[in-house]
């Protein structure tokens, strides 16, 4: 056909493949032809560097050459996996009809159908080579309506789906907790968007698809999601409906999370607390690494959730604590339950393949064995005499699918293949035709084996075989000197094919058999493939109860797990309150204790007492003297027991914290260029508009990345700040000694140290947390600890002791403070001595010789 897209000179293949691509727009197109996925032009140029693999060229398109690449199917996946991690978008056109149908449809030149059935991007993925276990795999859409805007996120690898109403403010600290594989937006706000929507932003249509996609009138059941939530709805929907095609993606009703029920948490903290990722990038360094003891990967990544959305609330942090506590006091219990839960596979994603149209026989047996396994869980644990609130909330959703696991028990053989094509997935005695089918195909290979035994007797050819392969299908193989009383017309034999060292025949009884057998084989496929979707759609028709129960099996191994680490790590339930205090007694920091004692070394435990009247601890003390740690572990602790689990201490009392925040100063970061003294002052800012009186807020260091006047300057208006207007529980550890003068004025400011002490010349240091300023800043020495050479370490001193003689003679650079009028009045001070007086009074004239007086006159100008 020409239509005017088509170009005359394209052949009707790449009219087609301008077609799809054309509808692809900016995804690589997988364009099938067979049995590869071939790609063209610049997608073939991108696939091909990215995949390093050759690049080749088809034909002529339009008077130009077209650059080729492809990929075999059966090893699509890998390949995909790769595209998609390097960022790209894959569109995949298959066809949608066999060469066969398109000849007896359209003539004998007819062109097979081809049609885009998904397009694979980093958040709509399913499979399980592609996905991090361990890991949500949120897809994120942004809706604006007005001054509102929402988060609606899916995760459709698992059928997770909430809706979050955030002002701008809010929205990148809930992007960072979901960590969203990938953003959309309409373009109007495309700033944080990854890729740009499929349209649907607006809040009607989205109200409209909602309705629609769960089957509902109104949509009050769902927590009537505001404007904003509509309008990121239908662009999250519209969008998973251009990528996902005819197949349904996995979605169970959304969720309305309500930000005030979850303690905020900014990206600059989240990086700096390394929750998930530690400072190189790796997960294995992350406080989640350290914590996470689950057996299931249902498990993990609900951990990680909750250590990125810690709760704000007392009744369901305490929940969670129950469960924790349950398990973390009774031994056998715990590891009863967590052996169990180790051998379950992976329901909520089994389940979220086979709703989203992808499903295998192998994902079928895991869905029959996952939930088998939670009815078990259940009876056992039902079995506990008193069970915390939670537990017994979630036993219930354990069971109630044993007609359903009682089916796929009969259905399936114990383990399945991950391949539908080639049957052999649908148990033995499950269905009477199947079993006789089975039957007359190994009766026909029976027949087909007797049949050589014959042949060999009959032509006295002991090397005669019968064989199979594509081409030929069945077939009588013997050696070339033999063949040629075969070859007789009246052998009974028909001649197909010679070979260098061979002659193949067919026979009419071969051919009965084979045809026979060959039939019994694809209708035997056939009926397992109805039984497969059959069974299929039971399990999707329940794809609501089955994904509360994953869900309920990961809260146990959560549970569990964090139990288990609990105990590991002789840790303590925090005690949760109310009012803005928090008592830290025996804190450790979890990351770095670990790293201490596998040096062989001890971790030394801190204790922290902030409250209202007492909520501002200024830290100093020496670099490496453990200042950082000290102000982490603080903030994990209140994180951690807010997550609903125990905390590294003898004993914690942790106030609501309804915003976290932690800065590290500019000297920790200098790989991050230039700019970071303007970052600092940015997130600084930041954290002085948002804190409040219940929030925590750790600053280390801040205001080091200028010059030392600006940044005392900086750090003395924020501390005021703090203290004064804001009134947050804050550690601030500071380098400004200048900055203690702070205590003498403001009641809630203390004074903290981490001690030190030197011993025949070297430093030790204690990593204790004291009371008071420290005495001295030990830079020397710590330049020492890190190997400088003696010769520069004699010349410091030399430095050292000069200035410090200067200082002491000018008051320090915090002298001048003293003239501001809140501070002069407050704080007695010496009278500053003048060097022309001093130098005056060291002169003796009757000593002098003219000569000397004469320099000394001249000394005494220069002085004044
Ligand atoms: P600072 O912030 O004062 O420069 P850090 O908190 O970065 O010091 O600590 C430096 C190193 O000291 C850590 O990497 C760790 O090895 C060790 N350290 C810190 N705190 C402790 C502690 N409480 N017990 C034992 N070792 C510690």
């Amino acid at each position: 056909d020409d239509s005017p897209k088509t170009p005359k000179q394209s052949t009707p293949v790449m009219a087609q493949f301008h077609r799809l691509k054309a509808e692809a727009g900016e995804a690589l197109l997988f364009f099938r032809m067979g049995d590869f996925f071939e790609l063209f032009f610049d997608d073939a140029k991108v696939a091909a560097a990215c995949l390093d693999i050759a690049l080749t060229k088809r034909g002529e398109d339009r008077g130009q050459p077209v650059p080729m690449c492809g990929v075999p199917v059966h090893a699509a996946e890998a390949y995909l996996a790769r595209l998609i991690k390097a960022g790209h978008r894959v569109a995949i056109a298959e066809q949608t009809e066999s060469p066969a149908e398109a000849k007896r449809a359209r003539g004998s030149k007819a062109l097979v159908e081809r049609a885009i059935i998904r397009v694979v991007t980093p958040g709509t993925l399913t499979e399980e080579s592609l996905l991090d276990s361990k890991a949500a795999n949120w897809l994120a859409a942004i809706g604006r309506a007005g001054d509102d805007y929402a988060i609606a996120a899916a995760d459709i690898s698992t059928g997770r789906f909430e809706l979050i109403a955030c002002d701008t403010g809010g929205l990148p600290a809930e992007l960072a907790r979901l960590d969203a594989a990938e953003v959309i937006a309409d373009e109007r706000i495309a700033g944080i968007a990854t890729t740009q929507g499929a349209g649907g932003f607006d809040s009607m249509e989205g109200e409209a698809a909602l309705k629609r996609r769960f089957g509902i009138k109104d949509l009050a059941g769902f927590g009537s999601p505001g404007r904003a939530e509509c309008v990121a709805a239908g662009g999250l929907l519209a969008y998973l409906d251009a990528t996902q095609k005819d197949a349904t993606a996995h979605l169970a009703a959304p969720r309305r999370i309500e930000r005030s029920g979850l303690m905020a948490i900014d990206p600059a903290t989240r990086t700096s607390l390394e929750l998930l990722r530690g400072a190189d990038g790796s997960p294995a360094t992350s406080l989640l690494a350290n914590l996470d003891r689950c057996v299931t990967p249902g498990g993990r990544r609900l951990l990680a959730e909750d250590i990125s959305a810690p709760l704000a609330r007392l009744d369901p942090i305490r929940a969670r604590l129950g469960l924790v506590q349950y398990f973390a006091e009774d031994q056998l219990l715990r590891e009863d339950v967590r052996t169990r839960l180790k051998s379950l596979p992976d329901l909520a994603r089994a389940l979220g393949r086979l709703v989203a149209g992808r499903g295998s026989p192998r994902d079928l047996a895991q869905i029959r064995d996952a939930l088998a396994g939670a009815d078990d869980l259940q009876a056992m644990l039902a079995e506990g005499g008193e069970l915390p609130d939670l537990l017994a909330s979630l036993l219930p959703q354990l069971t109630g699918h044993d007609t359903l696991v009682a089916e796929l028990d009969n259905a399936l053989v114990e383990s399945p293949p991950i391949d539908a094509s080639k049957g052999g997935y649908v148990a033995a005695g499950y269905d009477e035709e199947l079993d006789r089918l089975r039957e007359l195909a190994s009766g026909g290979r029976q027949a087909i084996a007797a049949l050589e035994a014959k042949y060999r007797e009959a032509t006295g050819i002991a090397n005669l075989k019968i064989k199979h392969n594509n081409v030929l299908g069945y077939h009588i193989e013997v050696p070339a000197k033999s063949a040629k009383p075969l070859m007789a017309e009246d052998s009974g034999f028909t001649h197909r094919q010679t070979m260098a060292n061979a002659v193949r025949f067919n026979s009419p009884e071969l051919h009965e058999q084979a045809t026979a057998l060959a039939e019994a084989g694809d209708k035997a496929l056939a009926l397992e493939a109805t039984h497969l979707e059959r069974l299929t759609a039971l399990v999707t028709g329940q794809a609501e109860t089955i994904a509360r129960s994953a869900d309920a099996l990961a809260r146990i191994d959560v549970g569990a797990g964090q139990a288990h680490r609990a105990i590991e790590g002789g840790w303590t339930l925090p005690q949760l309150a109310d009012q803005p205090c928090l008592e830290i007694e025996g804190g450790r920091h979890p990351v770095v204790e670990a790293a201490v004692e596998k040096e062989g070394e001890r971790f030394i435990a801190n204790d922290c007492q902030l409250g209202p009247n007492d909520r501002l601890w200024l830290i100093t003390g020496p670099n490496m003297g453990g200042k950082s740690t000290f102000l982490r572990q603080v903030a994990l602790i209140a994180l951690m027991a807010q997550a609903g689990g125990y905390v590294p201490a003898s004993r914690a009392k942790i106030g609501l914290v309804d915003r976290l925040f932690s800065r590290v100063g500019a000297s920790d970061n200098l790989a991050r260029g230039r700019s970071t003294f303007m970052v600092e002052m940015v997130e600084t800012a930041a954290i002085l508009a948002q804190a409040t009186r219940n929030s925590l807020v750790i600053l280390d260091e801040i205001g080091r990345g200028t010059s030392t006047y600006d940044g005392l300057a900086i750090a003395w208006a924020v501390t005021e700040a703090m203290h004064d207007d804001i009134g947050a529980r804050t550690l601030f550890a500071t380098h400004y000694h200048e900055l203690t003068r702070l205590a003498e004025r403001l009641d809630a400011l203390s004074l903290h140290h981490v001690r030190a002490k030197e011993y025949k010349g070297d430093l030790v240091l204690l990593h204790e947390v004291a009371e008071g300023a420290a005495d001295k800043s030990y830079g020397i020495a710590v330049a020492k600890l890190a190997g400088m050479s003696p010769k520069m370490l004699a010349r410091a001193k030399d430095i050292l002791s000069r200035l410090e003689a200067g200082r002491n003679e000018t008051g320090g650079i915090a002298a001048g403070l003293d003239s501001l009028p809140l501070f002069a009045a407050t704080t007695p001070e010496e009278e500053p001595s003048d060097p022309l007086v001093e130098a005056l009074a060291d002169l003796d004239p009757d000593a002098l010789t003219p000569r000397d007086a004469l320099d000394a006159l001249y000394r005494l100008k220069r002085l004044a």
